[in-house]
């Protein structure tokens, strides 16, 4: 765990999360039940609780640099324990995008990678395309080489197929993604 180091502190920061996640952060007690529930707290820098607890306190950088937010996989299991409803899957979701938003240099440029390679395959063909967002994966990563032997075998056992499989109706995934992006 990294210890907390109080920089420079944004009071506003906390109604931006709220806003976005539509979570009442006031109402976590710190329990620690979100924490003790997550199945990545071991590899995080910081206990989701502690996330909550510097956002409170306005610690907008070290939150939004963290890599706890990254690893975060948005299994729900926080929201669920929460006896408060804090809805914490909601709140790394916020943070995440926040992040993305205002330009913060990434803590975990691999997971980064990997998200924007499959968004970008779902927004093209409204479903994953394997073979493709690995290899985006491993050309934004320059990790050419690593894991090749797994790739021919999972091509020799047909489980890549080379060419992506497209939803009929194009104009609804669009129409989603313009949502999302609030146009
Ligand atoms: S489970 Fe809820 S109340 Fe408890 S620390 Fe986590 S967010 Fe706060
Ligand atoms: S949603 Fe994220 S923070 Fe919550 S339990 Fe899952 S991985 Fe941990």
């Amino acid at each position: 765990m990294e210890s907390i180091t109080y920089g420079h502190v944004a009071p506003d920061f906390v109604d931006q999360v709220e806003m976005m996640s539509h979570a009442n952060l006031s109402r976590c007690f710190h329990c620690l039940a979100c924490s003790a529930g997550c199945p990545f707290c071991e590899d995080m820098d910081y206990l989701p609780n502690v996330i909550i607890r510097m956002v409170q306190f306005g610690m907008k950088e070290a939150v939004l640099k963290s890599s706890t937010i990254w690893l975060c996989v948005g299994c729900n299991t926080c929201s669920m324990e929460c006896p408060n409803s804090v809805d914490m899957a909601a709140v790394m979701d916020s943070l995440r995008q926040i992040a993305v938003g205002e330009g913060i240099q990434i803590a975990e440029t691999g997971i980064y990678s990997f998200h924007n390679a499959v968004v970008d395959s779902i927004s093209r063909y409204g479903r994953t395309h394997k073979l493709e967002i690995m290899m985006r994966y491993k050309i934004c990563e320059k990790e050419f080489f690593t894991d090749i032997d797994l790739g021919l075998k999972m091509l020799s056992k047909r489980k890549l197929d080379l060419l992506p499989s497209r939803v009929k109706d194009k104009k609804a995934i669009k129409s989603l993604f313009e949502m999302a992006e609030g146009k």
